[in-house]
């Protein structure tokens, strides 16, 4: 079993390092201010179930409170107008102040979905500051091009800003997705209505308090809390949204695409959910896949989407590769992720620690071999051991469906070509990883896998230069990187005759 640091004993004093909450209220035209129904939601610390605070619920008059500030800003507010560069200066401020506040954002994000603090202090919230001086940098860049045009005509294109977006993101990871989404819709002139996940509202309330203090202006930010049957399903429905960024399951992805197109097409994009392979061949170095197999199910307690579910390992290595990998989930720490000493905390809530579990006992029922985990641990808040399953068939359910949870499962294999079919014979197509020494290997996998981003002897290596996005059940459109800024833009075009040119 997973050693477990139980938060209870003298230690949890030592590690509770629970912020000041400071914003529970929607942010709407530059103002925190209650929702009209005056009604509230539970915020529940993960790491005993307890409610921490309330938050204010939105619903569709509220998001049309925040689309009408949006929309004024934009028609009518300066940010559109602003150059690119005046933009970016503005957007570098917010990441210094972001960066002023590291420890306590960080620490908002722990107690909401259970992050290691220690990650969101090195990883997630400096990570948003880049994100945001990327984007900076890029906002006096955004150019059209020339039109070399026949019949005596010329032409230009201008990269306009798509106008009013709505950004609808999930918990599993507040901060990042917050900013993925915000930077390159501010670099590229736009405004906005932000509907975070249901369970972590707390950074982006700070967020939004961190945007005005900088300078961005009133209506340009607006963060509405609330529900995705009531405050998502209003976003992407509302007919004065210009454009829908989401990332969520497929499920409800689906729903986005189908209200968008009922009421005024509008565009959106699509990161949906996924099931990835991790092709470990003979030739790797076991120590080394171990450590990658390992972080890449197991970082932020499997709850990513791009998390190495489905691990392939050749015949040669299995099992020597199996053993090392059931030794390293059995010495990993689970508990508060406040201490130093986890590397484990919580799973976001309830439902997702009791869907877990349901596919654990799945596993058990469909014949695969729970190798290690699978259990509850700790009397309260959602912690669940690292587990891994083998003999796991391409069919069972756990080898299909999106856990996200700390939920491994292991499948055997021969040969190359075997390992590029059973890999691709899934509906999703976000990431993958292929652990090799061989370089020819490598390249005939990496591309002949239908997966959105490939890392080689690596795994969840993200970078914001590192265009991100889903191929086939996994969604469309790229966040990150310079492609991302396509999301936020409309093209268009120019001509005009061209009279008496020296040149004709
Ligand atoms: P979810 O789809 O249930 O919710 C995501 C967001 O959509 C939330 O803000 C939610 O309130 C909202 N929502 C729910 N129903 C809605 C509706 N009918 N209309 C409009 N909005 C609605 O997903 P989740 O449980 O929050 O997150 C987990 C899922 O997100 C997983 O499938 C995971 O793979 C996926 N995910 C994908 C990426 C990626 O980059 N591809 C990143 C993180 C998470």
């Amino acid at each position: 079993m997973a050693k477990y640091c139980n938060g209870s004993s003298d230690q949890s004093e030592s590690f509770d390092r629970i912020p000041p909450i400071q914003f529970t209220k929607l942010f709407i035209n530059g103002k925190f201010v209650d929702s009209i129904s005056g009604k509230t939601f539970e915020a529940v610390d993960p790491r005993t179930g307890e409610v921490i605070t309330r938050i204010a619920e939105g619903d569709a008059e509220d998001i049309d409170l925040a689309v009408e500030a949006a929309r004024h800003a934009f028609d009518h507010g300066p940010w559109p107008r602003l150059s690119g560069f005046e933009r970016g200066r503005i957007m570098m401020k917010f990441a210094d102040l972001i960066e002023e506040n590291i420890e306590e954002i960080a620490a908002l994000d722990t107690i909401n979905v259970g992050k290691l603090y220690a990650h969101g202090k090195v990883l997630d919230v400096p990570g948003a500051a880049r994100t945001l001086r990327y984007f900076a940098g890029a906002a006096d860049k955004i150019h059209g091009t020339v039109l070399k045009l026949s019949k005596g005509l010329q032409g230009y294109t201008l990269r306009e800003p798509i106008g009013v977006v709505g950004h609808i993101i999930p918990w599993n990871f507040p901060t990042v997705m917050f900013f993925m989404k915000v930077a390159p819709a501010l670099a590229s002139g736009c405004t906005m209505v932000v509907k975070p996940a249901e369970q972590s509202p707390l950074s982006a309330l700070y967020y939004a308090h961190l945007a005005k203090l900088a300078g961005i202006p009133d209506g340009v930010i607006n963060v509405v809390n609330g529900f995705g049957e009531t405050a998502g399903a209003a976003i992407s429905a509302h007919m004065d949204i210009d454009k829908v960024s989401f990332t969520g399951s497929t499920e409800v992805g689906r729903k986005i695409m189908a209200a968008a197109a009922a009421s005024n097409l509008k565009p959106v994009s699509l990161e949906l959910g996924g099931k990835s392979p991790l092709l470990i061949f003979d030739d790797a170095d076991i120590n080394e896949a171990v450590n990658i197999a390992f972080g890449g199910m197991f970082f932020n307690k499997g709850e990513i989407c791009v998390a190495s579910s489905r691990v392939y390992v050749q015949e040669g290595i299995y099992e020597k590769f199996v053993n090392k990998l059931v030794e390293k989930a059995k010495s990993s720490v689970v508990g508060d992720p406040f201490d130093p000493q986890v590397h484990q905390g919580p799973q976001v809530d309830k439902k997702q620690f009791e869907k877990i579990l349901s596919y654990v006992e799945h596993g058990k029922r469909e014949g695969a071999t729970l190798l290690t985990g699978g259990k509850r641990v700790g009397q309260k808040g959602y912690y669940i051991e690292p587990t891994i399953f083998a003999d796991v068939k391409d069919d069972m359910i756990i080898a299909k469906e999106e856990i996200f949870g700390p939920v491994m499962s292991l499948m055997k294999f021969k040969t190359m070509e075997e390992a590029i079919k059973r890999a691709n014979n899934t509906t999703y197509g976000l990431a993958a990883g292929i652990i090799t020494k061989d370089l020819n290997v490598a390249n005939t996998v990496s591309r002949s896998i239908r997966a959105g981003i490939i890392w080689i002897n690596c795994y969840i290596a993200f970078d914001v230069d590192c265009p991100y996005g889903g191929y086939k059940m996994s969604g469309f459109g790229r966040d990150y990187g310079l492609e991302a800024l396509n999301q936020y833009h409309q093209i268009k075009s120019v001509v005009t005759p061209i009279h008496d040119s020296p040149w004709h």
